[in-house]
C-alpha cells in the first residue's frame, strides 16, 4: 500500500482520529532505513535517484488541502484532529524535514489551530540534531522501538545499517525526556528460517526495562493488521496484548492497544 499524493485524506485513523496525511517521501516508492518484515508498504526496492517532493511543493499541497477543508465541510478546521506525517517510508529522511515541520506548524496555526502535528518515525534519524529539533516542534512524536534486544530488533526491522543497536536507539529516544509515544508492533513468525517473537518472557523483560528507562508519556502497542511482505507472521491475540499492557497500566502508564 503506497500513497501517491503529498497531502491525502482526511482519513479516520483508529489511533489518531481524523487525520490529514502527509507523504513527503517519493510518491509511489517506499524509502526507509528499516525494511520491517510487517511493513504495509512491502519490501524496500532499489531506487537509484529518489525524487522527493520539495519543501515548497509540500507547503503548497498542505495549504491547498487546508483551504479546501476550511471552505468546505469544516468550520475553522475543527473537523481535523491531526496532521500526520507517515506514509511511504521514513519521513525524517527528507533533507528539509525541519523546514517542512516549521511550515506545517505555521499553516496549522493559520487554518486549523486546534489540530495537532504528529510524526510517526522509526527513530533511526534521531542522531541528527535537525530531526530532533523538528520533532520537538511537533505535538506528538510517535517513535518506534519494536524490540529491546539487538537480535530481535534486527530480525523484525531489518535495519539498513546492520550496526544499529538498541542501546543507541534508547539513547536517542531519551533526548525527549519521555515526551513522546513509544510505538511497538508485537508479532510472531519467522523470516529466512529465523524465528521472530518479541513476546517471549526474555524479550518482554528487555522491552519493559527499556520502557522503564524512557518513561514515555504514552505507549502504543499494536498487531499486524494488513498484508505483510513476510508471509510467515501471525497476529498476537487481543488477550495476549492486554496481558502485555497490564503491568505497565498497573504502574500508571498510558497504554493504547490496537489489536
Ligand atoms: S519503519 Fe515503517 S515504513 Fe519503514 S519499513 Fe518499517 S514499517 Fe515500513
Amino acid at each position: 500500500m503506497l500513497f501517491d499524493q503529498i497531502a491525502y485524506g482526511p482519513i479516520h485513523s483508529r489511533r489518531l482520529g481524523t487525520s490529514l496525511g502527509m507523504e513527503i517521501m517519493p510518491l509511489e516508492h517506499k524509502l526507509c532505513t528499516f525494511n520491517c518484515v510487517y511493513c504495509e508498504c512491502g519490501w524496500n526496492e532499489p531506487i537509484n535517484h529518489p525524487v522527493l517532493p520539495t519543501r515548497e511543493e509540500i507547503k503548497a499541497a498542505l495549504e491547498t488541502k487546508l483551504r479546501q477543508m476550511v471552505n468546505g465541510t469544516c468550520e475553522n478546521g475543527k473537523c481535523l484532529d491531526v496532521i500526520t506525517f507517515s506514509g511511504n517510508g521514513e519521513p525524517t529522511l527528507h533533507p528539509d524535514f525541519l523546514g517542512i515541520i516549521e511550515d506545517t506548524c505555521a499553516l496549522r496555526d493559520q487554518y486549523c489551530p486546534s489540530a495537532k502535528v504528529s510524526v510517526l518515525s522509526n527513530s533511526t534519524q534521531l542522531g541528527r540534531p535537525d530531526v530532533v529539533q523538528a520533532l520537538k516542534l511537533c505535538d506528538n512524536r510517535i517513535l518506534k522501538l519494536d524490540a529491546a534486544t539487538d537480535t530481535m530488533m534486527r530480525r523484525i526491522d531489518l535495519p539498513l545499517n546492520p550496526n544499529l543497536t538498541v542501546q543507541t536507539l534508547i539513547q536517542w529516544l531519551d533526548q525527549f525526556n519521555g515526551d513522546f509515544t513509544l510505538q511497538t508492533c508485537f508479532l510472531r513468525g519467522e523470516h529466512n528460517g529465523e524465528p521472530i517473537d518479541n513476546t517471549t518472557p526474555a524479550e518482554l523483560a528487555a522491552w519493559y526495562n527499556a520502557v522503564g528507562i524512557l518513561h514515555p508519556k504514552q505507549i502504543m502497542i499494536y498487531v499486524i493488521d494488513r498484508k505483510t511482505p513476510e508471509k510467515h507472521l501471525s497476529k498476537i491475540p487481543r488477550e495476549e496484548m492486554e496481558a502485555i499492557a497490564a503491568p505497565l497500566i498497573a504502574k500508571g502508564y498510558d497504554v493504547i492497544i490496537s489489536a
